[in-house]
């Protein structure tokens, strides 16, 4: 018996470049002893149906396209309740994810990676129930990936986030909101907040490979605060410029649970994606909930 293999693809990420390299993939996993059954996306959502619909009978899900697809994959497989294995070929412009799980660039040679590979646990966040693969963020520099139009992100991939963000800074403002973690209340004004499971932040911070584990059942919650003084501006551009944030400026831990308060009007982004705020909100850590192939 053939194993089924559900292939979806996303044939606007990135560079195309998922369409170009369709049949080479699944030459590859046929030689692995799969039977391929290949859905192409249309639009935003429909990964999600596909893997909720297709979960529950295949032996492997493979996405490929950005990380908004991988995500839409997960967020199937979790609402759905499916155990089936994802495997991730990353194939957009901005794969802050797929470059965090060691994934070839060469969509080739990393179907054959994953093939070759084993399945690892990885730990999935949900934001008030909808899951997020490695971020979830507000202010500064977050507006940018999704703003970024979809052409421009082709052409430029990391710099139009960077340079939509520098249009941010221009326009900044802060949010005021409260944080319970784990007992302990952060209330303040903030610029820019992020709780993730990634080294790269929003594609412009960096954390170190030393503090980011992506099976830990922790995330990194980061905040900056509004500053008030030059002084303050300063401390948190020497921060940034140096990746530091032990700094009174910040707040940076590990935590598996965050409680947020603040404006329902506030927008959230998801994986790069829009999310409308709430009033409250819970965001958790879901422990090695979906199985991902990794090389
Ligand atoms: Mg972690």
């Amino acid at each position: 018996m053939e194993k089924k293999l559900v292939l979806i693809l996303n044939p606007a990420a990135g560079m195309k470049q998922g369409k170009r390299y369709l049949a080479d993939l699944i030459m590859i996993f046929q030689e692995y002893g799969y039977e391929c059954l290949t859905m192409l996306t249309r639009g935003r959502g429909d990964a999600t149906q596909i893997a909720i619909r297709h979960g529950g009978d295949a032996d492997l899900i493979v996405a490929v396209g950005g990380d908004g697809t991988f995500n839409e994959v997960v967020q199937g497989l979790v609402s759905a309740g499916h155990q089936c294995p994802v495997g991730y070929i990353p194939a957009g412009s901005t794969n802050d994810l797929g470059n965090s799980l060691g994934l070839n660039r060469n969509l080739a040679i990393c179907a054959h990676e994953i093939m070759e590979g084993n399945v690892h646990g990885l730990d999935v966040g949900s934001f008030g129930g909808r899951c997020f693969s490695y971020i979830a963020s507000f202010g500064l520099f977050t507006r940018a990936s999704y703003t970024a139009s979809q052409n421009l992100k082709n052409l430029l991939g990391h710099v139009a986030y960077v340079l939509e963000g520098m249009k941010d800074l221009l326009s900044v403002h802060a949010e005021h909101l409260r944080f319970e973690v784990e007992g302990e209340t952060i209330e303040d004004n903030f610029i820019f907040g992020a709780v993730s499971n990634s080294t790269s932040v929003g594609g412009v911070l960096t954390l170190d490979q030393s503090l980011v584990s992506l099976d830990d059942g922790l995330f990194e919650l980061l905040l900056i605060r509004m500053p008030k003084t030059i002084p303050e501006l300063n401390q948190i551009i020497a921060a940034l410029t140096l990746q530091k944030y032990d700094n009174p400026m910040m707040v940076f831990r590990s935590v598996s649970k965050v409680h947020v308060t603040g404006d329902p009007n506030m927008a959230w982004t998801l994986d790069g994606e829009y999310q409308p705020g709430c009033a409250e909100t819970d965001i958790e850590n879901l422990h090695r909930r979906v199985s991902v192939l990794l090389p």
